[in-house]
């Protein structure tokens, strides 16, 4: 069906996957590759030591893909040709990534005016945002699928005791709510990162240098939060 040494393309192997996914062929073509060609024990056991800490990582930064990666990045590579490249596409990326997170704008203080927005709408907003129940200007942000912080703000509100954990995450709704306020677009855009919180967030924020440095800031806080935990929490 398809020749010995044929070049690979995406487009037609996947055509051809298509064409013939139901039939034994495809089926056999899968069980060569998992029990002929990949390793699934292998990778399986490494990846486990690597959990276990048995195996360290090492972040090195290179100016060129290494030979495995290379076939990974057949149709990357082009792009990323020179180092400077590198971080331009990826930082692209990364901001428009940030721009289509979503998140949940609630009133600090009452906790009972809130709003859904991606970060790229924020900018649009008018200036001062302000609660239309308190008229406080507090506003604070959270992930988009969080709906406990306005339950705790609340219960916080109607002068109701907050355990140690609704504490902590309260006194955190009250740290990103003054970055907001200082920094505005900026602070929804650096929260946007995977993993920033609300100190990384005011350590970049303060730190900025102007709007390349922010996302190049952004983008190492999401990888160090992937190297140190995140992602073996998901
Ligand atoms: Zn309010």
């Amino acid at each position: 069906m398809v020749e010995r040494g044929s070049i690979y393309d995406r487009k037609t192997g996947h055509f051809i996957y298509e064409q013939y996914q139901t039939t034994p062929l495809v089926k056999e073509a899968l069980r060569e590759l998992f029990h002929d060609k990949f390793d699934l024990l292998g990778t399986d056991k490494i990846l486990t030591r690597i959990k276990n800490n048995e195996i360290q990582i090492e972040w090195i930064d290179v100016t060129k893909f290494s030979k495995l990666a290379e076939p990974l990045l057949d149709h990357t590579t082009k792009y990323y040709s020179s180092p400077a490249n590198v971080d331009k596409a990826i930082l692209d990326e990364v901001k428009k990534r940030l721009l289509k997170t979503k998140h949940r704008l609630i009133c600090a203080r009452c906790g009972k005016w809130q709003l859904a927005i991606v970060t790229g709408e924020f900018e649009k907003r008018p200036k001062k945002l302000i609660c239309k129940y308190c008229k406080g200007r507090q506003i604070t942000a959270t992930y988009y699928s969080d709906y406990d912080l306005v339950k705790i703000i609340q219960k916080n509100h109607k002068s109701k005791k907050l355990s140690l954990e609704e504490n902590h995450k309260f006194k955190r709704a009250w740290k990103v709510a003054s970055l907001i306020e200082t920094f505005g677009n900026n602070a929804i855009t650096v929260l946007s990162g995977y993993g920033v919180g609300a100190d990384t967030a005011a350590r970049i924020l303060r730190n900025m240098v102007d709007e390349e440095y922010m996302y190049k800031q952004i983008y190492e806080a999401e990888r160090q939060y992937v190297m140190t935990r995140g992602f073996w929490d998901d």
